[in-house]
């Protein structure tokens, strides 16, 4: 056989050559599938990455050998052949074999311009490629003749000091050794690096007899797809060209034809009605065989069909979807298949509008991409303005130093937020991605001068309040004005490759959602819940704040009780409404956690309007608030310790939630309610809570003559509960890993202020990654898998879950499923993303244990 006549690192492709993907390359192994299709592919020899390694060492393959497939006057082109297609290569090189003999033989056959402009390409890319010329010196010349082809090789002579190569053997030879070379290059290592290839990734190279589509009777070159790379949808485009003569000049539409018949002009199709049917067919069998959208290129020769090439269609993340759906559904690839084909960040750029890709970006600063997708809008510097605009129909960005609980209501109306300070767990992160507002934090070097209401960049540019500018959540750039968007997509394609995701799953799925909004939005990604429903922040809405505020200046038991029962109904039917919109799925409601000074104002006119509210002196006002400031608010008075000592609170919400559960109960709808305990560090604490709850829920369910279906549990947050889970399981159904709070207590980092240090912190290599972001596994992992194994240790059946905003990732939900918990929770718009991850890390369990 002729493979066998050359060495075992050089190997004429045919179909039942020794050829794989991780010796050969992919370009290799395709090309040898589509010969075992029978399709028309020219004579193709594949170098392993061996021997690229050996060429780029000097040491080339038998050219003798190697060139012998190709007959006595080889004219060839050399195309990279990497493991993975998405790691690139140098590029290909086409038309090796013309020399001086071969451009006079082809003048006279196909005339002087076509052979000259095939000798000067090819001499152009060997002196820019091969002989690293400088590309200036190399230009193509707008006429193609044999003097502009003479001051081309003289142009080579003069800068090498030697003739053009004339042996097509040597010019192999030399392509070869440039092409292995340049893998090695430093930029070509980091490109494909940076897209997941290992630091040994090898290179193969496939050397192509030329079919050059030039000639007598119809002749040209194409590529054809057989889907929409933007949609997924099916859709026949490329293009072709009629002599493979493109232009040197600007335009190389002379000869262009449409592919499928078209009114506006001459077309393959009508023109060769048999070869068009023969590339359609070339197109169902790479889908049907090769599994895949495969961009086809071919050349027409004399009438005749070659194909060259088939790679993977491009596509966006929308088409990415279709496709792996259409194929499964057409039975070419299975749904297990199909699920784990996507990225879920594709999905994640399908739920959110985004910057065009194409778009010229004018990067004022970057930040911590803390909320995906994009926004454009007019910079406001307050909550209260960010209504107003709202009010006037006018999106705008909210610009502040960071934000707090009375910023969310701007927070809702404003179309992005951007904050100087915090991290990805800080307040505006949090909230941005429940809302799906896209969000960039901790742009430190962005300077807001709320005097004279700017903001100043830091290559000095400076922006009024009203100036347009656009914050990507997605990749963490503020942009000055408004460049061109991509529309979010959800398409049915989308939602069938969730719900096979779920049936694959092993890993329940919840949302952290603390509105009705949210909870539809959490109904609408097909949580199976909420995991989290974060009750502090009903307290900002509306006209409740000032009664909020009214109750933590309560003098006495009986007084606090009294502004509690006006906040009762309305807390019962904020239960009500989230328990109607979730149909008896579970809701975990966690009780009232913040401290109570971050209801209060900060500056003169808030203390001024509360006591004006209050009917108190000012310097009262002023005496409290400062009374209740802490020197470490995150580790004070709040969670359950505000439910120990202010215990008036936690019986109103609990009374909310039982009377809710009674309400809604009466429509028909059996509500499952989680009562979640935040900041729990000792077991005595859960004791006391739990009796305080179970009397309240007494009082409801007797009159009521209702069964409440509710279990109390715990959110562990602290190091401590994570130690102590076993005693504290005593008292709790359930355990939620509160890992925000758990990273920044295992660290002894704030997560609020770590933004500040957290970018030199991972460039210099202390951390990893922001454990805020990525789940320390390591360190608070092994405090979560420790509690976990201690909680069950005392109660086997107790609940286990995430409910920080790791709960998203990928990591996260490894860890969650190789601990055998029952779910993880995220923010809504992450939930998509999750189920999809978790279906793919069990398909791949399944396929490593089968
Ligand atoms: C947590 O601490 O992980 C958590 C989910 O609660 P919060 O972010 O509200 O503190
Ligand atoms: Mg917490």
């Amino acid at each position: 056989m002729q493979q066998q006549m050359m060495s075992p690192l050089v190997t004429q492709i045919t179909p039942d050559a020794r050829m794989s993907a991780a010796v050969h390359g992919d370009r290799a192994k395709c090309l040898q599938r589509l010969i075992r299709l029978d399709m028309p592919v020219p004579v193709t020899v594949a170098l392993s990455f061996d021997a690229v390694r050996d060429a780029a060492l000097g040491n080339l393959p038998d050219m003798a050998a190697l060139m012998a497939p190709f007959g006595p006057q080889p004219l060839l082109s050399v195309r990279p052949s990497s493991e993975n297609a998405d790691w690139g290569g140098p590029s290909a090189i086409l038309n090796v074999g013309m020399n001086d003999a071969r451009f006079a033989h082809m003048a006279l056959a196909m005339g002087e311009a076509a052979a000259a402009r095939l000798y000067l390409r090819f001499v152009q890319s060997y002196a820019v490629h091969v002989a690293r010329l400088d590309p200036d010196e190399f230009h193509l010349p707008d006429q193609a003749d044999a003097t502009s082809l003479g001051m081309m090789l003289a142009a080579y002579e003069a800068e090498t000091d030697e003739p053009f190569p004339q042996d097509p053997a040597v010019q192999l030879a030399e392509v070869l050794r440039s092409m292995a070379r340049a893998w090695d290059g430093t930029s070509a290592r980091l490109l494909r690096q940076a897209k997941g290839a290992p630091a040994d990734a090898g290179l193969g190279l496939v050397v192509q007899a030329m079919a050059l589509g030039l000639g007598q009777g119809e002749c040209g070159t194409g590529i054809v797809q057989f889907v929409d790379s933007t949609t997924g949808a099916p859709r026949i485009t490329g293009r072709y060209v009629a002599q493979n003569l493109p232009q040197m000049d600007k335009t190389d539409a002379e000869g262009a034809l449409y592919l499928t018949r078209d009114p506006r002009g001459a077309s393959l199709q009508d023109r060769c009605p048999e070869t068009f049917a023969q590339l359609l067919e070339c197109g169902a069998l790479c889908r049907q065989h090769l599994r895949e959208e495969m961009q086809v290129k071919f050349t027409i020769d004399a009438g005749k069909l070659f194909i060259l090439d088939a790679v993977r269609v491009q596509r966006s993340s929308r088409a990415s979807v279709r496709i792996a759906v259409a194929l499964a559904e057409d039975g070419v690839i299975t749904r297990q298949d199909a699920v784990l084909r996507v990225e879920p960040v594709a999905l994640s750029e399908l739920l959110h509008r985004q910057v065009d890709p194409n778009a010229p970006r004018d990067v004022l600063v970057r930040g911590i991409a803390a909320s995906p997708g994009a926004a454009s809008g007019r910079i406001v510097l307050t909550a209260n303005e960010a209504q107003a605009s709202a009010a006037r129909g006018e999106p705008c960005v909210l610009v502040r130093r960071e934000t707090t609980p009375e910023d969310i209501r701007g927070m809702h109306a404003a179309s992005a937020v951007l904050t100087m300070r915090g991290g990805i767990t800080s307040h505006a992160a949090v909230i941005g991605r429940g809302l799906g507002v896209p969000c960039v934090v901790g742009a430190s070097d962005l300077l807001i001068d709320r005097k004279s209401g700017r903001v100043m960049a830091p290559d000095g540019r400076s922006f009024a309040a009203g100036d347009m500018i656009t914050v990507d959540g997605t990749t963490g750039q503020v942009l000055a004005g408004a460049p061109p968007m991509l529309e979010a997509s959800l398409d049915g394609a989308f939602q069938t490759l969730l719900e096979w995701a779920d049936m694959f799953r092993d890993i329940g799925v919840r949302a952290n959602a603390d509105t009705p909004a949210d909870a539809q939005t959490a109904r609408n990604f097909a949580a199976e819940g909420i995991g989290l429903c974060r009750t502090e922040h009903m307290f900002f809405e509306g006209d409740r704040l000032g009664v909020m505020r009214e109750m933590i200046f309560a003098e006495s038991s009986d007084d606090r009780r009294a502004v509690l029962d006006r906040l009762l109904p309305m807390q019962r039917a904020d239960f009500a409404e989230l328990f109607s919109i979730m149909e008896g799925r579970s809701v975990c409601v966690r009780l009232f956690d913040p401290p109570l000074h971050e209801f209060l104002p900060s500056d003169k006119p808030g203390m001024r309007d509360l006591a004006e509210q209050l009917a108190l002196p000012l310097p009262e006002v002023t005496e409290r608030v400062a009374a209740l400031s802490e020197y470490n608010p995150m580790l004070g008075m709040r969670g359950v310790r505000l439910g120990i000592a202010i215990p008036e609170i936690y019986d109103m919400q609990a009374q909310a939630i039982f009377e809710a559960m009674v309400a809604v109960g009466a429509k028909g709808i059996a509500p499952a309610v989680d009562i979640m305990i935040p900041l729990v560090s000792a077991m005595r604490e859960v004791e006391l809570m739990k009796s305080r709850i179970e009397r309240v829920a007494t009082k409801v369910a007797g009159p009521a003559r209702a069964t409440l279906n509710y279990r109390l549990g715990v959110m562990v947050e602290t190091p401590r509960a994570a130690l102590r889970a076993q005693d504290i399981a005593v008292h709790a159904a359930f355990l939620s890993f509160g890992t925000n709070d758990l990273t920044q207590m295992t660290y002894g980092l704030s997560r609020d202020d770590a933004g500040r240090f957290m970018s030199t912190y991972v460039q210099q290599g202390v951390y990893a990654e922001d454990p805020f972001h990525t789940l320390d596994i390591e360190g608070v992992g092994e405090l979560v898998a420790m509690g976990a194994e201690r909680g069950r240790r005392c109660r086997p059946d107790v609940v286990l879950s995430i409910c920080g905003e790791h709960g998203g990732s990928r990591s996260a939900i490894a860890f969650c499923r190789d601990h055998k918990f029952d779910y993880v929770s995220c923010s809504p718009f992450r939930v998509p993303g999750a189920r999809l991850m978790a279906a793919q890390l069990a398909l791949t369990d399944q396929i490593i244990k089968p």
